[in-house]
């Protein structure tokens, strides 16, 4: 699929990715697809059905109750029908999500609804999406943070949580994730190193990126 519009951001958690995104999709007005709340809202369907993590088809029947779709505005974005976000980030569901995460026949389920998603143009973020979703994207950008400087911003962002269970959370996930999808920058991705970098730095960073590789998604 070709994808003339589409600027993908992957990372491992905690890198900073969401808050670019949600930013980026406002400034080049493009949609802002996370789709790592689509493997979480999966997981939180699969929580509430007492569905295993392992029940590869039990998981499957489920996506058919997931309704994606594009909603709001600045920026328009995926939301998930029946999920907020406490229960998408809920400890449960972090728990569980790099399991459920982790089937073949999952992934092809959800990169299939997330080219339809982004087949108008999109701003998308997840683990995968420069190197299997959209590979031929215009802009792909890879962030990446230290294990520290990741905890450091989970820690921020939930505040319900201590830092040694976010770390705990954090480091299992790092791990069953990277069985997935090795943490590594995709085929012609551009690295950004988030360690240092406030939110709007990150957010200059990666317009002036794109500014310099696809002038015409930047205003
Ligand atoms: O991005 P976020 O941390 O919210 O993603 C939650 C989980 O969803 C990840 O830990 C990973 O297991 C899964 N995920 C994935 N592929 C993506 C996005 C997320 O496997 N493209």
């Amino acid at each position: 699929m070709t994808a003339g519009k589409v600027i993908t951001i992957d990372g491992a958690a905690g890198s900073g990715k969401s808050t670019l995104a949600r930013s980026l999709a406002r400034v080049v007005h493009l949609p802002y697809v996370n789709t790592g709340l689509m493997y979480r809202a999966l997981t939180a369907s699969a929580i509430r059905h007492a569905v295993s993590e392992d029940d590869v088809q039990g998981l499957l029947d489920l996506t058919r109750g997931l309704r994606f779709t594009l909603g709001g505005s600045d920026p328009h974005e995926l939301t998930v029908e029946g999920f907020d976000d406490r229960a998408l980030t809920s400890p449960d569901v972090e728990r569980s999500v790099s399991a459920v995460s982790r089937h073949p026949r999952i992934r092809a389920w959800m990169h299939e609804v997330q080219r339809a998603l982004g087949a108008d143009g999109a701003v998308m973020e997840g683990r995968d999406v420069g190197s299997v979703v959209f590979p031929d994207a215009v802009v792909k950008l890879y962030l990446e943070a230290t294990r520290a400087e990741r905890i450091e911003r989970r820690a921020r962002e939930r505040s319900d949580a201590g830092s040694d269970e976010i770390a705990a959370v954090l480091e299992a996930r790092d791990q069953l994730d990277g069985r997935t999808n090795p943490p590594t920058p995709p085929p012609g991705a551009i690295v950004i190193d988030t360690g240092s970098l406030d939110a709007d730095a990150t957010l200059r960073t990666a317009i002036a990126l794109i500014r310099q590789h696809a002038p015409e998604l930047v205003p």
